[in-house]
């Protein structure tokens, strides 16, 4: 149970950091559900969370946007006095082919996703530092570990939060705050329709498990991760991807 922790989950407002958000609320944290455009759909998340009987907070914030992050974990910090679990699920796409694909699609993909996750975890690391503890999750992606085409620049933010991922857990194991990373397939969200039927059906037959996965199947495995039951696993990357990857 995660009663009496502070979780904040970027990028709640729909999809999996929903999922998420509304699991580690049943499980008993307090819940901030970040956002940054969508804050009607971060109310329906909190919503959701208080119908199932969990208790939160919305708090808008762009995650890459340093200054900015640093104010949310000031103004968290002064009014709950601890964050014991930080879940950057915060993600965007912008596809294209590497040969076509601009500047500005490549460093906004990266800001996002990849420096969105520095950010974070360069502000609430020292808070849990702090507290000698804390739980950080990274959502990476099965793109990440095996490359995808047309998605030179998401791959790149994907693999490199593998790395941040590791380096941080080595930095910050010895005062008991563990960093894993998940590397979800191919699941059923607002970021995925955006697909063509043909992708994702040419997707599915590279799955084991020959379906797409559901939002709440990679929230099942954030929560194990952030609950005591792994408090010796640090530095992993855990897939949840139908067997894609293997
Ligand atoms: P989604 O449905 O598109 O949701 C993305 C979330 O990120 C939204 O809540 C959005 O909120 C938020 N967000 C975007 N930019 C932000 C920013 N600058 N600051 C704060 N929040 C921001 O995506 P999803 O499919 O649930 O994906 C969630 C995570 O899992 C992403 O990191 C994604 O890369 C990863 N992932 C997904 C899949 C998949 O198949 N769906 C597979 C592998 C990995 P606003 O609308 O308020 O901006």
């Amino acid at each position: 149970m995660l009663n009496e922790k502070v979780a904040l989950v970027t990028g709640a407002s729909r999809g999996i950091g929903r999922a998420i958000a509304i699991a580690l609320a049943k499980q008993g944290a307090f819940v901030i559900v970040n956002y940054n455009g969508s804050m009607e759909k971060a109310k329906e998340t909190l919503e959701l969370i208080q119908e199932a009987g969990g208790v939160g907070e919305i708090c808008g914030c762009n995650v890459a946007d340093f200054t900015a992050c640093g104010e949310m974990v000031k103004d968290l910090v002064a009014k709950h006095g601890h964050i014991d679990i930080l879940i950057n699920n915060a993600g965007i796409t912008r596809d294209g082919l590497l040969a076509r694909m601009s500047e500005e699609d490549f460093d906004r993909v990266v800001d996002v996703n990849l420096k969105g996750c520095f950010n974070t975890m360069r502000h609430i690391s020292r808070q849990m530092l702090k507290q000698r503890g804390g739980k950080i999750i990274n959502l990476s992606s099965v793109t990440g570990i095996i490359g995808n085409p047309g998605q030179a620049n998401y791959c790149a933010s994907k693999a490199g939060i593998i790395g941040l991922t590791k380096s941080a857990a080595k930095e910050l194991g010895s005062r008991g705050i563990t960093v894993n990373a998940v590397a979800p397939g191919l699941i059923e969200t607002e970021m995925t329709e955006k697909l063509p039927e043909s992708a994702r059906e040419a997707m599915k037959e590279q799955i084991p498990l020959g379906r797409s996965g559901s939002p709440e199947e990679v929230a099942g495995v954030v929560t194990f991760l952030a609950s005591e039951a792994a408090d010796y696993i640090t530095g992993q990357v855990i897939s949840v991807d139908g067997g894609m990857a293997i």
